[in-house]
């Protein structure tokens, strides 16, 4: 199997893979050094007001136009990767309908970017709010976390005043990095959806590798964090090991029929969203 997630700028990369790991990195060291709980507290009141309504599809779409930067395993647009993700769980019979839904609209959030601007990092340009894996703001950051090298340009995890949170508050009471995650999960509380419990930590903690992979965070987990921690990790192979750029799934009537069903069904019965 392909090696996922490798970031290394090691010396036998083609070039046109070590100018796609530099940006990578050039990503994760500008989310690094802007994104701390001040700037979290600004990027959710700016973005997560919900205030507009769309078709769900018109919005899905969206994501047509966007690669994300931070990902060194796929360079199709998001949308393909989030069939991928959601028909690869639809084939497995052990899988709930609404596990399939949360492939589709697990990176759904990056359509933020459609109203992004360079200095938030949330443009198309920029994307370090929007994407890459996630860490804890207002707390010193792990060193398994992805590329802990520019861990050292955060505020937060430098400051030798933190105010740390009670032990097992839940996760909950933490202030991730803003990026698709919260903004998804907060676009769905806000359409009051009738998705459960799973379905929410799926979302918002998907990209929270420190946490479902690196077993960061357990001093502050609560016991129903630690309940809903196999089903992320769970989706985590979904999400990581479909993507094939090799093999782009198309979208058809059928596969947007049997969505827009599911749509309906936990989300908005005429498919009108708010964001
Ligand atoms: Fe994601
Ligand atoms: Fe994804």
């Amino acid at each position: 199997m392909k090696r996922m997630r490798d970031y290394s700028l090691s010396v036998n990369l083609s070039a046109s893979e070590r100018a796609k790991r530099e940006i990578i990195h050039r990503t994760y060291r500008l989310q690094r050094t802007n994104i701390n709980k001040e700037f979290n507290q600004y990027l959710i009141g700016k973005y997560c007001n919900f205030t507009r309504t769309a078709n769900f599809w018109d919005l899905f779409d969206k994501l047509d136009g966007i690669v994300d930067l931070s990902d060194p395993d796929t360079s199709l647009p998001n949308s393909i990767h989030a069939l991928q993700t959601a028909e690869a769980i639809h084939n497995d019979a052990n899988q709930p309908d609404w596990m399939a839904l949360c492939g589709l609209i697990h990176d759904m959030g990056k359509i933020l970017y459609l109203d992004g601007c360079d200095v938030d990092g949330t443009s198309k340009e920029t994307q370090w709010a929007l994407v890459g894996d996630t860490f804890a703001t207002g707390l010193s950051i792990s060193d398994s976390v992805v590329l802990p090298e520019y861990n050292s340009c955060n505020k937060d995890h430098t400051s030798d005043s933190l105010e740390l949170p009670a032990m097992n508050c839940g996760l909950h009471n933490l202030s991730m990095s803003f990026g698709h995650d919260e903004y998804m999960y907060r676009l769905l509380i806000a359409n009051r959806h009738n998705l459960p419990l799973e379905a929410e930590y799926i979302i918002r903690y998907h990209s929270l590798y420190l946490w479902h992979t690196e077993n960061a965070y357990g001093e502050y987990e609560n016991q129903i964090d630690a309940k809903m921690k196999p089903v992320v990790q769970q989706f985590n192979k979904y999400d990581l090991y479909t993507k094939d750029d090799s093999k782009p799934l198309a979208w058809s009537p059928q596969l947007r029929a049997y969505y827009s069903q599911l749509v309906s069904k936990y989300i908005s019965s005429n498919l009108i969203i708010k964001y």
